[in-house]
Order: structure tokens, then C-alpha cells, then sequence
């Protein structure tokens, strides 16, 4: 049973920041709730007053400017992401990645910004914005902020997000060569589990390849090392050396998922594998 709370559903995005600064500690947005409700119900969390996002303007919905790459409104539910022409075509990868969260009920209330704003280390959405380089818009108290996804995790639980700011956007900056992402996730089971390992690459038609891990860290991270070793070649020992290296970078935890040492393993042998399917898929024409 939930204990009692106010809920309130702001209608702009001052609003939601004047609601946030007045209620402190004792305040939490809400975007789909599958995760909020969910800790509230089990007591971990016990808010005053629930503050929904999903009515604030510009918070639903993608849309695509030529030239200037996605803006994909907060509250978005991963569902719709995942059936957006857009995505699905140029940015395949977090479409991919949105597809392994939960399950299809989940999907349908969970949003792109409650997925970040978790900040699970284990977030399935998180290894393609880093790839993607994206943008996180904020409002706050200060007004508009743009973070790179990469300085917005800061380590369990945490993000870069200060006393009452939000996530509206999510802005994805254009891609102009041709790519192929994969995302690989490896569960305890094959559906409706966190993650104990994930990757996701990248390879971009110029000869780049990008490499990130989840769940095996205090935060998402992009391996640059890995990325590197790719640079000038791309042969079967380049791949086991840059899957090394993501072993390497990886810092991982024991818990009731897994040993740290078997997700040290397996994040080597995804990296390998994920690294091979992503050059593959962009030999076979990428998207
Ligand atoms: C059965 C089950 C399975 C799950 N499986 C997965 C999985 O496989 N992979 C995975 O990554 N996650 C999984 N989750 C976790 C959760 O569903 C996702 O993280 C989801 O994307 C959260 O989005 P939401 O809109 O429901 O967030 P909410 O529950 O509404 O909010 C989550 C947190 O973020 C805050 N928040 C929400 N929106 C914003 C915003 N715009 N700005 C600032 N703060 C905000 C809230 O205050 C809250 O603290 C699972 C959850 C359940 C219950």
C-alpha cells in the first residue's frame, strides 16, 4: 500500500520547478512512475508531494529538424520512441536499447528521462545516449541548462541535476555518416531483468568505432581507450584488445545479479562481440 502523498500535475515547466523547490527533500517527479511507484510502494521512498511531468509543454514527443539532429521530450514513454520513424532509422541503437527495458507493459509508461534520471548504473538507454553524444536539457531554478550526457551521471543514484530541476529534452545531435549500433545485454533472465553487463558500439562509416558499458560501474561509461586501439585497425586482434581494454576500464560490483568477476568476463566477451556485430552491420549498408 502507498502512504499517503499530494500529487500535483504542474502544467509548465515553472511550475514544476517552483512545486520542486518548495516541497526540498519531501518532493520527487514523476514522469511514468514504473520505477518511483514502485520504491514508494516497497517504502524506500516516501514523498509528500509527487510532482507529474507529463503535461508540461515540449516533455512528449520526437521531433526531427533537418540538419539539427532529435529533440526527444522527456516524458516521452520508451514505446513510442521505439516505433518513431526517426530513431528507428538514424539512431537505431537507443531504439534497440529502449527495447530491452522491462517489458512491453513497462515500455509503455516508462519515459527516456525517468530512465536517466535514475541514474542506475544498469540503465539500458544509457550506453546509446552516450554514443550518440547527447545533450541533456534541464530547467531549473537558473532556467535552461544543456548537459553532455557524459558529465550527467555522476554515480548511483546521483546526476549532475541540481535541487528542483528536471529533465525536459533529450537533444541528439545529427549524425551524418552512416552507422550501425548494437546493444548487448545480458540478464539474469532473457526479459523483464536489470542488467548485469551490457555494450553498446557504435561504428560510424568514417572509421570510427564507439564503446560503452552499463552495469558495470558506478555510472555508464564510454571507453575511449577501446575506441582508440580501433582507430587504424580493425582486425580480429584489435577487437580482442579494445574488449580487453572495456575489461579493463570496467569497475564492477558484486551483488545479487552476479560476482564482479563474472561480470569482469562477460563484459570482454561482449565487448568482442558486440564490436564485430557493429562493424558488420555497418559492411552490410548500416542505417
Ligand atoms: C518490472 C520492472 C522492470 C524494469 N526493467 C528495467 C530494465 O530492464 N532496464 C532499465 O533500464 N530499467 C528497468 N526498470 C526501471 C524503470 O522502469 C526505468 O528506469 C524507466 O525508464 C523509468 O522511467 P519512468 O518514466 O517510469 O520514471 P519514474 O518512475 O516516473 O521516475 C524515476 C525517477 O526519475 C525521476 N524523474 C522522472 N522523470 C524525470 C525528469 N524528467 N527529470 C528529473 N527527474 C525525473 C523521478 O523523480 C524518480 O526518481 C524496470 C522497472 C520495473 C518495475
Amino acid at each position: 500500500m502507498l502512504l499517503p502523498f499530494d500529487y500535483v500535475r504542474a502544467r509548465s515547466r515553472e511550475e514544476a520547478v517552483d512545486l520542486a523547490l518548495r516541497a526540498g527533500a519531501d518532493g520527487k517527479f514523476l514522469a511514468g512512475g514504473t520505477d518511483l511507484l514502485v520504491r514508494m510502494h516497497d517504502r524506500q521512498l516516501r514523498p509528500q508531494m509527487v510532482i507529474d511531468l507529463k503535461g508540461v509543454s515540449g516533455l512528449q514527443g520526437v521531433s526531427c529538424c533537418d540538419g539539427e539532429g532529435l529533440v526527444i521530450g522527456a516524458a516521452t514513454p520508451l514505446n513510442r520512441l521505439i516505433r518513431d520513424e526517426a530513431v528507428r532509422s538514424k539512431y537505431g541503437l537507443l531504439a534497440e536499447a529502449a527495447h530491452t527495458v522491462g517489458s512491453l507493459q513497462i515500455r509503455n509508461r516508462a519515459s527516456l528521462g525517468g530512465n536517466i534520471s535514475n541514474a542506475s548504473p544498469a540503465a539500458d538507454t544509457a550506453p546509446a545516449l552516450l554514443l550518440y553524444e547527447a545533450e541533456i536539457v534541464t530547467w531549473g531554478a537558473s532556467g535552461r541548462r544543456e548537459i553532455p550526457v557524459g558529465e550527467f551521471f555522476k554515480g548511483p543514484g546521483a546526476t549532475a541535476l541540481a535541487e528542483g530541476e528536471f529533465v525536459s529534452q533529450i537533444r541528439l545531435p545529427v549524425l551524418k555518416e552512416r552507422s550501425y549500433g548494437v546493444y548487448l545485454k545480458l540478464g539474469r533472465t532473457s526479459a523483464v531483468d536489470l542488467a548485469i553487463a551490457s555494450v553498446a558500439a557504435l561504428a560510424l562509416e568514417g572509421g570510427e568505432v564507439r564503446i560503452a558499458l552499463g552495469a558495470v560501474a558506478p555510472t555508464p561509461i564510454r571507453v575511449k581507450e577501446a575506441e582508440a586501439i580501433l582507430r587504424s585497425r580493425k582486425d580480429e586482434g584489435a577487437i580482442r584488445e579494445a574488449a580487453a581494454a572495456a575489461r579493463r576500464r570496467a569497475a564492477p560490483i558484486s551483488d545479487i545479479r552476479a560476482s564482479k568477476e563474472y561480470r569482469l568476463e562477460m563484459t570482454e566477451v561482449l565487448a568482442a562481440r558486440a564490436i564485430e556485430q557493429a562493424l558488420a552491420g555497418l559492411a552490410a549498408g548500416g542505417r
